[in-house]
């Protein structure tokens, strides 16, 4: 086929295409004028970052901290949670752009508190945001967990929450995770064994939960996370009142190596942050000594 054809007929095509594009942009254009005849907003004709503040105006409403953003989704029990809940369902629903763009605020920096449950007692159910909330649970950048030592809780992040928070650091968004450690801890016989002759013995043995399961599922998780994924993990102790054998594992306080001694003395203090790394190499794998080795009388 000669050129001269051929260049005629592409600059016929790219008119026609020229065209086709004109009367979709003028079929736009009038559904835009009709669009703001009947008083509908051009929302995402707006600039990224003048969306994203307005979005933050309508899902966080007036302060950062509200029980919504810390145990988000529709069993949140108080009032002023749940309208702000249903007030940011309500923009979810719009469509999936603005969900996204939404979601991605609403669920930036989460905290769940599962001590409340502990304390009423009975083995609770794995924290319902993470195990259900499939969608909303990539979004999340910043996931703060507060829990117990308690066989059940502890348990639950080797068996339960480890892969979900794998999927939210490989397919989300999850960046920081941190896990605060609350002061109910189990005393030495809680999972068996008696107690340690001293406080010295303790720095040095540790009481026997941390042989257990549990807390060796908890140990596998943090090692697992340490090497593949690209996620920042940090590990809080209250500092009020916890077992002496974390003490080998935070900073010392100023008065002194063994000043603190399970409980700091510094009021203003309430959280420790635990050298995580250490606290693996140490007692991963760790054994429970024979029974005769221990003392059966109390302190
Ligand atoms: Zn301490």
């Amino acid at each position: 086929m000669p050129r001269e054809t051929l260049a005629f007929r592409s600059k016929q095509h790219a008119s026609h295409s020229n065209t086709a594009r004109n009367r979709t942009r003028l079929g736009k254009q009038q559904q835009k004028k009709e669009f703001r005849r009947r008083g509908v907003f051009p929302f995402f004709e707006l600039p990224f970052e003048l969306r994203h503040e307005i979005l933050k105006l309508a899902t966080l409403q007036s302060n950062t901290t509200t029980s919504a953003r810390s145990s988000p989704g529709p069993s949140s029990s108080s009032s002023s949670a749940s309208k702000s809940y249903q007030q940011a369902l309500c923009l979810f629903l719009t469509c999936r752009w603005l969900y996204e763009e939404a979601a991605a605020i609403f669920y930036r920096d989460v905290v769940l508190d599962t001590r409340a449950s502990s304390e009423n007692g009975g083995p609770s159910s794995p924290t319902p945001f993470l195990v259900r909330s499939l969608t909303p649970r990539l979004y999340v950048r910043t996931l703060r967990i507060r829990f117990y030592v308690k066989e059940y809780h502890l348990g639950l992040f080797h068996t339960v929450y480890a892969p979900i928070l794998r999927d939210m650091a490989q397919n989300g968004w999850l960046e920081h995770l941190v896990l605060e450690i609350g002061y109910q801890f189990p005393s030495p016989s809680f999972w068996g064994g008696g107690h340690l002759k001293n406080r010295a013995e303790e720095l040095l043995c540790a009481p026997l939960f941390v042989t257990q399961p549990p807390f060796q599922g908890f140990l596998k998780m943090l090692h697992g996370f340490s090497f593949s994924l690209p996620m920042k993990v940090a590990v809080y102790l209250e500092a009020a009142d916890h077992p002496p054998f974390w003490c080998a594992f935070h900073r010392a306080h100023a008065s002194g190596e063994g000043a603190c001694g399970g409980s700091w003395p510094d009021g203003g203090t309430q959280l420790l942050k635990i050298r995580w790394t250490d606290l693996v190499k140490t007692f991963a794998g760790a054994k429970a000594p024979p029974a005769e080795s221990w003392a059966v009388d109390a302190i």
